[in-house]
């Protein structure tokens, strides 16, 4: 490898300056041949959901861990791949280098079918700020609400230096569309310190006051990281289901000697369930059997990451089998959870109950 591109680069070197730039311009339409051809792999992959039945928890996660892709290049090739079939127009203007990767993904959210091949004439060969001032012109500027605006005062003094400069000092670019890429909210600061950095509204800041009188901190601005780890430890011990489990297992232990345990009435499940209802304890088991992540696997055995936001699923579908008998509970993330659903069900039962669910919800409001 190594060799073929010294004499690749001696072969350069024989070039002509013209040579030399008619040559790159000929990569770069390769490349971004290329990359048009990568995005339509993403949507046709996001639709066919792909990256779920490899076992990844989102088309973002097998972008980087799948596909070794760079983490600031994920976001807008997802965000083109998002509209692409929709506005095919997107990928052949990509392909044929008239505008760029940025450029598709800062007009993706905006195109539609009476606007999408005036708004790539227009913006072709544009930068990244005139396609931000284009839109701006092109679209009324989003109005931002005061309570949105006002930045309370941020939650860490970080002592050194913030790395993130600021977006922008101009007031006019400052109400363009929201910044793409939002700093980090979390960094390392030290081996075993974090710098966290985030803004939020006035209801935020409302119920941090409130909660340093509960909890009983003083000066709450001073004793963030304190107050906020007090807020943790009860929203955990409330909500996590392995601290159910323990706090359950020692009120058994304690009572073992006065009560006969409850588990054996659990365990009798030959009947027909009438409803979905388990009890506290199955659940608690189950997310323990479960190691507290999703447990889909794809067919290859890789196991999916997915911690946040699980759902109890029945492996023996219960609109079928109506039992909820430990053994066929398992856990799995919303994602898959879905996935299997379609599986079991049909995408299209699966999207006609979407639908029900999204129109009860417009009637409740109106
Ligand atoms: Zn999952």
């Amino acid at each position: 490898m190594i060799e073929q591109f010294t004499s690749y680069s001696t072969k350069l070197e024989r070039l002509s300056n013209d040579e030399l730039h008619r040559s790159a311009e000929k990569l770069v339409l390769g490349e971004n041949t290329t990359l048009a051809k990568l995005i339509a792999h993403l949507a046709e992959m996001s639709s066919r959901k792909t990256a779920l039945k490899l076992g990844y928890k989102s088309l973002y996660e097998y972008c980087i861990t799948g596909l070794n892709l760079s983490e600031g290049a994920v976001p807008t090739r997802i965000h083109v791949a998002n509209v692409s079939r929709r506005f095919p127009q997107l990928l052949v203007a990509l392909a044929e280098s008239r505008i760029s990767l940025t450029v598709a993904a800062l007009l993706a959210p905006h195109l539609t079918k009476d606007n999408v091949d005036k708004v790539i004439s227009d913006c072709a060969g544009m930068k990244r700020k005139e396609t931000e001032e284009y839109m701006v012109a092109f679209r009324p500027k989003p109005v931002f609400e005061p309570s949105i605006r006002k930045r309370p005062a941020p939650p860490v003094q970080v002592e050194s230096p913030s790395p993130f400069p600021p977006s922008s000092s101009t007031p006019s670019a400052a109400s363009v569309e929201a910044p793409k890429s939002s700093p980090p909210i979390l960094q390392p600061a030290q081996p075993e310190v974090f710098n966290f950095r985030f803004s939020a509204n006035r209801d935020f800041k409302d119920k941090l006051d409130r909660l340093a009188e509960v909890v009983g901190v003083e000066n709450a601005q001073k004793n963030m990281a304190a107050l906020l780890e007090k807020a943790l430890d009860i929203a955990l011990e409330k909500k996590d289901p392995k601290k159910k489990l323990e706090r359950r297992r020692k009120r058994e232990r304690a009572s073992a000697t006065t009560a006969p345990s409850r588990s054996n009435e659990i365990a009798r499940e030959d009947e027909p369930a009438e409803s979905r209802y388990i009890a506290a304890e199955v659940l608690e088991r189950v997310h323990e059997r479960g190691g507290y992540q999703c447990t889909y696997r794809a067919p290859d055995g890789r196991r999916c990451t997915a911690r946040a936001g699980l759902h109890i699923d029945h492996s023996e579908p219960f609109g079928i089998f109506h039992s909820n008998e430990e053994l066929i509970l398992r856990l799995l993330c919303a994602s898959h959870n879905g996935l299997e659903a379609e599986r079991v069900y049909g995408p299209a039962f699966i999207q006609r109950k979407i639908d029900e669910r999204g129109k009860a919800r417009q009637a409740r409001r109106s």
